[in-house]
């Protein structure tokens, strides 16, 4: 059964169709985001003084999953609004809030989140990227991996280790890092679709004591507000719902002998798609203010994840096999992107076997795991 947007979230996806169909489909990526923040609607969750307009997360949800269907990358939305910005508004001080917020709800600040490293992605205690202090601030050497449109990113949120503790869980700090600072050396590095991964080296990069965010060496509680959107699903769940969008338009063009064989495993995969974006739609909505149950959160991810994964499998496997029912063309495209993509949902914003412990931690031991 389709979930249907309630008339906030159905009025708020109109407004950022009315944004974008203003711009017009020659409009950048850019662009379209500071359109998007002019008109308010990059971060609707953000109180009014922000730039917000003082909504849930679930109406944010419906801004997100609509700027994922328009086409947009979603990463600079979901990093920079949710990942970066969120932490800000829950942790943040007064003159970090007033900084940034209103620069990121408008469009004009993007920002990176810079957790993983090579040998710390899912297990994000194994940091091994240093800030020592240096008179009142601190200084940072390091490398992050993984990080998507970095080159324009103004500032990026970074997990650093600033103590070594008996615990793992102790002595991580995030900083606020300006991303023009000479120190800051940004490297593509190979992907196997879209946008190039970029490699981050921090060269002694010095940050003053007022770029720390939250308590000093405990960082890590603040990571599940910084990470709960992502694993929220709509990143992954805005894909396939594309990919199913060009998977039936390549479907309704085949011949209908081919068409009928095909038809029960597309229900099968619409029926996937739309669980999922239930499941995301429910974790947003129950999320306490800012803040996303893990487990909920860990159940969406793996659904939406899922979803995508079965239907780009599926399309390479039975659309892109058969022979072109037209020319070859943007559809055909877009459905050879997803099967190079696919792979990686399984893997982006912590691997789906941590998911799973996440779910049996839960369901064993209970939420006070850590
Ligand atoms: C598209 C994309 C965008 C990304 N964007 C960012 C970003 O903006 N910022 C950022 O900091 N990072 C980003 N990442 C990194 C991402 O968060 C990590 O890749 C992810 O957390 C996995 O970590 P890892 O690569 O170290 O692999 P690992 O976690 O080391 O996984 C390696 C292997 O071990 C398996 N595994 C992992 N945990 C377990 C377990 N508990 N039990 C059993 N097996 C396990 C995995 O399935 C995999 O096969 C991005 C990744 C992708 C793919």
């Amino acid at each position: 059964m389709r979930r249907d947007l309630e008339p906030v979230q159905a009025s708020l996806a109109a407004e950022v169709d009315e944004v974008l169909d203003a711009l017009g489909p020659g409009a950048g990526v850019r662009e379209s985001f500071e359109a998007l923040g002019v008109a308010g609607l990059l971060a609707v969750h953000y109180p009014i003084e922000y730039g917000g307009r003082a909504l849930s997360l679930a109406h944010h949800s419906a801004v997100a999953e609509r700027i994922g269907l328009r086409g947009l990358p979603d990463v600079a939305h979901l990093i920079t609004v949710q990942g970066v910005g969120c932490p800000l508004l829950t942790f943040g001080s007064a003159a970090q809030r007033e900084q940034w917020l209103p620069r990121i709800a408008s469009g004009r600040v993007l920002a990176s989140l810079l957790l993983s490293e090579a040998g710390a992605g899912s297990d994000l205690t194994r940091v091994t990227t240093a800030a020592v202090q240096d008179g009142e601030g601190w200084c940072i050497s390091g490398r992050k991996t993984w990080s998507l449109l970095t080159e324009w990113s103004d500032i990026a949120l970074c997990s650093v280790r600033t103590r070594d503790s008996d615990s793992r869980y102790d002595g991580i700090s995030l900083f606020i890092v300006d991303m023009a600072d000479p120190g800051v050396r940004i490297e593509k590095a190979p992907r196997a679709s879209g946008e190039p991964y970029h490699t981050v080296t921090f060269e002694d990069v010095r940050v003053e004591a007022g770029a720390l965010l939250g308590a000093l060496h405990k960082g890590w509680a603040l990571l599940p507000t910084t990470i709960g959107f992502e694993r929220g699903g709509f990143d992954y769940l805005t894909r396939a719902q594309v990919w199913l969008g060009a998977a039936g338009a390549e479907l309704a063009a085949l011949p209908a002998a081919e068409r009928e064989a095909l038809a029960g495993d597309f229900t099968r995969l619409e029926f996937l798609v739309e669980n999922a974006r239930a499941l995301a739609y429910h974790a947003a909505s129950t999320a306490d203010g800012l803040e996303m149950d893990e487990t909920v959160t860990a159940y969406a991810k793996l659904a939406s994840g899922l979803a995508a994964q079965s239907l780009a499998r599926w399309a390479g496997e039975e659309l892109l096999s058969l022979p072109g029912t037209a020319e070859d063309g943007p559809v055909r495209d877009l459905l050879r992107a997803a099967v190079a993509e696919a792979p990686e949902l399984t893997i982006s914003g912590g691997a789906q076997e941590l998911q799973l412990d996440l779910i049996a931690g839960e369901f064993m031991i209970g939420r006070a795991v850590r």
